[in-house]
């Protein structure tokens, strides 16, 4: 898309490589073994950049990976990234060979698309997803289980299932998580009593391991606490993590406007008083969300600024009447920190979404600069 760092001294976006071996690290501590686990790594790695991610990850020993579509998958295995890569979701049954090829392990979202793949006559190696309960993907019924487990051409090497409430722990979200638990160990035990070899069990992601860490089976799939973040507030990380993006902008021009003029779009900001005002290059284009407008903050020179007028595509206004020896070229920190914190949980609750998607939406065209 964009070359690399041409457009860095525009917006940007700051990895912290080592926040995230932090992360990592305190994870483990959930953990028996650094085996278990297998970093989500799907939607560019939250927005992350995937294959700069997984080459850390790899450093750091982690092997094991999932993504959520074949595309994802490739890109990782053309940089050389080794382990064992896990397709979440659907790959169309035509692109079997490359499944192949590249060496990666298939989810068996259903019995009809296991039947479909089997019918390819290729070799390939398959994780079986079982539904318990969020009726997404998964096959539901004991018999049709070991049905599959019949297949030639399909090696199963695991099984899992995925928690639909697992973040939340009233007492009904609990009895809720504690009967896919059950129906979990059920179908896993009745499979092994009948014979069949089911390879690797894995039930939890980020919010099973923190709420039910009991049941880590042999990998646990762990996303958006890697990056350190919290999905929502309020904020539940029982073990501390530290934030690995920031998102970084900065001053380009500072104005003054007039009591009663207004600003941006559709007029929707009239300044009540005479003030000053300065632009700054990120927008809605590059993934920030435009309901933050007149709403939201930023961080200039260690002080909040409020977003004013409507974010526009590409640029943003915001109030800096209050704001001590303000320039252009100021470091504007959209996410992060600048002696005070702007978390992405925030902007989320602001804009009724969770963290997972401001992140991954962040947009190609903002360079990922890594420090390491
Ligand atoms: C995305 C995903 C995960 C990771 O979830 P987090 O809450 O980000 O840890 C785990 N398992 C499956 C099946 C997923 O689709």
């Amino acid at each position: 898309m964009v070359e690399k760092y041409s457009d860095s001294h525009r917006s940007w976006i700051e990895i912290d490589l080592s926040a995230l071996r932090y992360n990592v690290k305190q994870l483990c501590r959930f953990l028996d073994t650094q085996e278990q686990f297998m970093a989500v790594v799907k939607a560019n790695a939250y927005g992350h950049g995937m294959i700069r991610i997984c080459q850390e990850l790899n450093a750091i020993g982690i092997k094991q990976f999932a993504v959520a579509t074949l595309g994802e998958a490739i890109i990782l295995r053309k940089h050389h990234i080794e382990g064992e890569i896990l397709i979440l979701g659907y790959t169309d049954p035509q692109n079997i060979e490359e499944i192949r090829h590249y060496h990666l392990t298939q989810t068996l979202i259903d019995d009809h698309y296991a039947y479909l793949l089997e019918q390819q006559h290729v070799h390939i190696q398959v994780h079986l997803a079982i539904d318990t309960g969020m009726h997404r993907l998964g096959v539901e019924s004991l018999e049709t289980l070991k049905r599959i487990f019949e297949y030639s051409y399909l090696h199963i090497t695991g099984v899992f299932s995925h928690l639909c409430v697992c973040d939340e722990i009233t007492p009904e979200r609990q009895d809720y998580t504690y009967q896919q638990i059950e129906s979990f160990l059920h179908n896993i035990q009745q499979l092994q009593k009948a014979g069949y070899d089911i390879g690797k069990a894995h039930l939890l992601s980020s919010y099973g391991l923190l709420h039910y860490p009991q049941y880590c089976f042999d990998n646990v799939r762990m996303g958006i606490l890697m990056y350190g973040v919290d999905s929502s507030f309020p904020k539940q990380t029982i073990c501390s993590l530290k934030p690995v993006l920031s998102l970084k902008s900065k001053i380009v021009l500072i104005r003054e406007i007039k009591k009663n003029e207004t600003v941006g779009y559709g007029r929707s900001f009239q300044a009540q008083h005479d003030m000053k005002i300065a632009v700054v290059p990120i927008g809605y284009g590059d993934g920030l969300p435009r309901l933050l407008s007149n709403q939201g903050h930023v961080i200039v020179n260690g002080q909040y600024a409020p977003i004013i007028g409507r974010i526009c595509m590409d640029q943003m206004m915001i109030d800096v009447s209050d704001i001590t020896d303000i320039q252009v070229e100021d470091i504007v920190t959209v996410i992060g920190e600048d002696k005070i914190r702007q978390d992405v949980e925030t902007l989320a609750k602001q804009t009724q979404t969770i963290s997972n998607e401001i992140l991954c939406c962040l947009s190609p065209r903002l360079p990922r600069i890594y420090k390491y």
